[in-house]
């Protein structure tokens, strides 16, 4: 591999997660599932994992930009944004065929210049129930129905809501109460006279666990990813007596040493000098830094894989560099192999684990990887051209 530093997709992973979390549904076979892949599929390099996901039913996306992407990569499926869209740009949208989740009148109104009956803006009303960040609250829904009837291009498609507190807690009250508040909303709108096809709450922690929150399709991402939300949705589901999903991680992170020296003891490592030897030491230093998204946090904590054996970090992590001791690996060279997300041999790396000495979550870590890093696929050991 004649890279600096990469990211490896192992090639059968996302839609074999796919798979298992739609069978977290009555109906497995068959069950729609929406792929999340915003923000460059949660880092994983968005044209990478679009191509490894026959069984996506549908795409979800945060902005319009990221929705014309994939129609630019042939996305012929349906794709939703999650996300805002300034009004002045609706017409792109449209013009695209990207679904739209709305909640303002505002945006309505925009609709009506930008939409016709030949060429329909499909949108999917985000309802607020309890999370308190996008969506329309359900008193104001029978004024937003009233002014969508009276635009002719407007077609509604979806109805959706989100989930505030499912992944943080083994109570799932609140989410049961969301459901509650959503269900309402549901009657509501069918007296109204409207039907949208496709109602869609359920991200990857409501999808493991509750299969009342399922409706008519999942819109999941973190489990494509082949990571857990959280180790409460793990314990949750290992106690829900239900499916509990095999989720294989996607994503391996890599880089090569850049350069080793053996520095004496009593020596200071990095920035600040946060980290003195008290040995005499053979120093790695690897060219991957905080800018590249390795978490800045894992100063002087996290541990980096060389030759199947652990060599932890020394002092800061730098914008482009890191270092490690390899003191304990006196068999390495220039220019090896390390992992800093993944599988060595015996050991691994999860993005679990370099989320704690981050202070942060899995999500968080996944998604800051560098866009930059080129993204490679492979099947087992084999590069997939
Ligand atoms: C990101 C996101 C999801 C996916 O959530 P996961 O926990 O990654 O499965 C679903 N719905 C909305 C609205 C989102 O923003």
């Amino acid at each position: 591999m004649n890279y600096l530093k990469w990211v490896e997709i192992e090639e059968s992973a996302p839609d074999w997660n796919l798979r298992q979390l739609r069978a977290c549904s009555e109906d497995e076979q068959n069950f729609p599932v929406c792929a999340v892949v915003k923000a460059n599929a949660y880092g994983h390099g968005v044209r990478e994992i679009i191509s490894l996901l026959p069984s996506a039913a549908w795409f979800a996306v945060n902005s319009l930009d990221e929705g014309l992407e994939l129609r630019h990569c042939g996305i012929e499926r349906p794709v939703l944004i999650l996300g805002y869209v300034l009004l002045d740009r609706l017409a792109e949208a449209i013009e695209a065929d990207l679904r739209l989740t709305v909640y303002n009148t505002e945006t309505l109104e925009k609709l009506k210049e930008a939409a016709s009956p030949k060429k329909p803006a499909r949108i999917h009303i985000k309802i607020e129930t309890g999370t308190n960040r996008q969506g329309i609250l359900p008193e104001n829904l029978p004024e937003f129905l009233s002014c969508a009837a009276l635009i002719p291009g407007i077609k509604i498609e979806g109805l959706s809501t989100h989930f505030a507190n499912i992944e943080d807690t083994l109570n799932h009250e609140y989410a049961e109460t969301q459901l509650h508040r959503f269900e309402e909303v549901l009657r509501l709108i069918g007296d109204a006279g409207v039907h949208p096809e496709v109602i869609h709450t359920a991200c990857t922690a409501a999808a493991i666990l509750f299969p009342e929150t399922h409706f008519n399709m999942l819109r999941t991402g973190i489990g494509l990813y082949g990571l857990w939300p959280s180790r409460e949705t793990y314990l949750s589901a290992q106690t829900a007596g239900r499916p509990v999903p095999d989720l294989k991680p996607v994503l391996s992170w890599k880089t090569k040493i850049a350069q080793i020296k053996i520095i004496p003891s009593g020596s200071f490592v990095g920035y600040g000098c946060t980290f003195r030897t008290n040995r005499k030491t053979r120093l790695g230093v690897l060219p991957v830094g905080y800018a590249d998204g390795y978490d800045r946090g894992c100063g002087n904590s996290a541990h980096v894989l060389i030759r199947g054996k652990r060599a932890p970090l020394l002092g800061r992590v730098c914008m482009n560099l890191l270092m490690v001791d390899l003191t304990d690996i006196p068999q390495s060279r220039l220019e090896d192999e390390v992992v800093l997300l993944g599988k060595d041999g015996d050991e691994i790396i999860s993005a679990e684990m370099m989320a704690e000495w981050a202070g942060t979550i899995n999500y968080e870590i996944v998604t800051r990887i560098s866009p930059f890093m080129p993204r490679v696929i492979k099947r087992g050991k084999e590069s997939v051209h």
